[in-house]
């Protein structure tokens, strides 16, 4: 049948069945996952070692993950600091420039194993309970700080929902969920990703910032007048997590700080 609008009917009707197919495909990964997450919990995620302890790493590669951890890192931009140097409240010489709009990081340690497996665990294998395990680690390092005296609440840097019903779950909320309980403040859904942007993976500082430029919109005014604690679950250059401060900063929050699981060094050429 012929209409006004008649041509673009079939697209609308292969539109519409290609996102019924999608958000199906997306149930059944969350159930799979789910599933695994249940029957894998015994699973060392670093190592692959069987382990009868609840967690998600085995004796050895926890305690080897917890040894990773420390203070010696720039509390500007999460990048470590040497034996012999001093921390410097106000930066370092490898904080980018211009500077992030967060005003502090606090980081678990840097990406490298056995923590990068158990983050690479958690993205891909759908391993939850990793995520708690990390959140509540990180929410100890955030007190031990001093930045938690005025931390009014927790806020995720969302996942695109394209992304989030592809992996089953948003990695990020888990972490901010752990961390919220674990510090006793609320946490926000006071972001939105509009945007789907392309992996970072590669990409120097300035392409970066290009790439997540206007990828999150405030909701609502939840974050007014707030510190706001964004949590992610690893930064490289600052770049997303500096533009998610930037529509939290639109939103009306006061002050934003960082926590993150890990700090990947950059790429070796940055411009
Ligand atoms: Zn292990
Ligand atoms: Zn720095």
């Amino acid at each position: 049948m012929k209409t006004a609008t008649g041509r673009q009917r079939p697209l609308d009707i292969a539109g519409a069945a290609a996102t019924i197919v999608f958000m199906v495909r997306g149930a059944i990964t969350l159930c799979w996952r789910g599933l695994l997450d249940l029957a894998l919990p015994t699973v060392c995620a670093a190592c692959g070692r069987r382990d009868e302890r609840a967690g998600p790493l085995c004796p050895s590669c926890a305690a080897a993950l917890l040894g990773q951890v420390d203070g010696r890192y720039c509390p500007r931009c999460g990048a470590g600091i040497g034996e012999n140097l001093p921390v410097d409240e106000d930066g370092c010489f490898q904080c980018p420039t211009p500077v992030p709009r967060f005003q502090r990081v606090v980081r678990l340690t840097a990406y490298e194993p056995p923590l990068a497996e158990v983050i690479r665990g958690m993205k891909f294998r759908g391993v939850r309970h990793g995520c708690r395990w990390l959140g509540r680690l990180l929410a100890d390092r955030v007190a031990a700080t001093g930045e938690l005296a005025s931390v009014d609440a927790v806020q995720h840097v969302p996942l695109h929902w394209i992304r989030r019903l592809d992996r089953g779950f948003d990695q990020g909320r888990l972490l901010a969920a752990a961390i919220a309980r674990r510090i006793g403040r609320p946490r926000l859904e006071a972001l939105r990703r509009v945007r789907n942007t392309p992996p970072q993976v590669n990409l120097p500082r300035t392409r970066r910032l290009e790439n997540v430029r206007g990828a999150f919109k405030p909701v609502g005014r939840d974050a007014e007048g707030l510190h706001v604690l964004l949590v992610d679950d690893v930064t490289t250059t600052g770049a997303t997590a500096d533009e998610a401060t930037r529509a939290l900063l639109a939103g009306g929050a006061r002050r934003v700080s960082l926590a993150v699981v890990a700090k990947a060094e950059p790429p070796p050429r940055q411009t």
